[in-house]
């Protein structure tokens, strides 16, 4: 039968530790989290700046809900497109220091809706290895040439750009690793791009709200202006604590989007509701000063605690710490253990990251305390 197939790969997948298990939330998932009637001290959320539960958000959709309802009853192109929306991505423009931008339902939506949009068949795509998955689906919708680079080898990139004979190039890049925390080259690539006349995407889901000045996000904070060939991705999800993402660049390639991006084209505009409580939060991420600063005091201090351990966090400076331990199973009983302390630090596997290279995935927020930072520090210094 056609379905046994699938029994026998989900149960190869349980065979070698790489089924995902979802765990239903009974509570926000803050500096805490209750699961199975259980509080626990959570690491793994996305929400950088403890925003996710911020009153003034809670606010703002409710007070939009009576204004605008709650579905926004078509696309964008036909009747979507609401008040808040546009202001949206008019405060987004203004904030990162773009002609326009434009905003859609999710970061995944936003990735595969510019890359094809920009390139296609006969083009080439020269893509960091360690790309985000949303990128790596976007490339092979887009029918170019996917080149993949090194992680970060600027050498084997710039070898790859002088031989191709691709009509038209494009670099495509996380800004701030997902899985890694590290930052991408940003300055090496732009050169790069200028040199060999390619568009430059800079996928900046983890950097935006977190890095450059007010919260600007990567290009700040690698001090580069904007430029007709850069084309800026920012995700609402994180950082911003709410959901969506948003595509910024030149006036030309954003009017070439909105006529042309089918993720941004052929689905329903995400709720108004959901734009007005990211307007709210864009003013929280530019006064955030203080929730950026205490955020690196909390990178600091688990860098620190665990130094001279066997535990070998990656060279990070960003809210993502990752543990590196290696096989899936070690993984999965490491963050086991921590479960059972109370603590949740989620087991990453292949084939999000490289086999052979499971890890933990910490992730700080300007929401935890010093005292939550010690005591996991305390607690994988404990681990037998
Ligand atoms: N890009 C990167 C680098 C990401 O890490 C993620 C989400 N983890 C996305 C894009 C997708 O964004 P969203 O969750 O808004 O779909």
């Amino acid at each position: 039968m056609i379905w046994e197939e699938l029994t026998r790969q989900l149960e190869s997948l349980s065979e070698d530790n790489l089924l995902r298990q979802r765990k239903t939330l009974e509570s926000a998932c803050g500096t805490h989290a209750v699961i199975g009637g259980k509080r626990v001290l959570a690491f793994c959320s996305n929400d950088y700046l403890g925003l996710a539960s911020h009153p003034a958000l809670r606010e703002a959709i409710c007070e939009s809900a009576r204004l605008w309802g709650t579905g926004s009853g078509g696309s964008h192109v036909v009747n979507g497109h609401m008040g808040p929306h546009d202001a949206l991505e008019k405060a987004l423009a203004g904030f990162v220091g773009a002609k326009r931008a434009l905003f859609y339902s999710t970061g995944y939506m936003a990735n595969i809706g510019v890359v094809p949009t920009l390139v296609g068949r006969g083009d080439a795509v020269f893509a960091d290895r360690l790309n985000h998955a949303s990128l790596i689906d976007a490339v092979q919708l887009s029918r170019a040439d996917h080149r993949r680079y090194a992680h970060n080898d600027m050498a084997q990139l710039e070898k790859m750009l002088s031989q191709s004979g691709a009509r038209r190039k494009l670099i495509l890049t996380d800004a701030v690793f997902s899985m890694d925390g590290d930052l991408a080259p940003l300055k090496t690539l732009f050169s790069l791009a200028e040199q060999y006349d390619a568009w430059l995407v800079v996928d900046d889901a983890h950097g935006f709200g977190v890095l450059g000045q007010e919260g600007r996000g990567s290009l700040d904070y690698c001090g580069i202006p904007f430029h007709p060939r850069l084309v800026y991705i920012g995700t609402l999800g994180k950082a911003a604590g709410v959901s969506g993402a948003f595509v910024a660049g030149e006036d030309t390639v954003i009017e070439w989007l909105m006529q042309r991006s089918r993720s941004y084209i052929f689905t329903t505009a995400t709720s108004p509701v959901v734009a007005s409580a990211l307007l709210a939060s864009l003013e929280l991420v530019r006064n955030g000063e203080d929730r950026r600063r205490h955020l690196q005091e909390l990178i600091a201090q688990l860098q620190d605690g665990l130094k001279d351990t066997r535990w070998k966090l990656l060279p990070s400076f960003t809210a993502i710490q990752p543990v590196i331990v290696g096989e899936n199973e070690a993984v999965l009983k490491v963050s086991g253990e921590l479960q059972r302390r109370g603590i949740w630090v989620p087991a990453i596997r292949p084939p999000t990251v490289p086999k052979g290279s499971a890890r933990l995935r910490v992730s700080l927020s300007a929401s935890h305390t010093g005292e939550q930072v010690a005591k996991l520090i305390d607690a994988l210094r404990e681990m037998p």
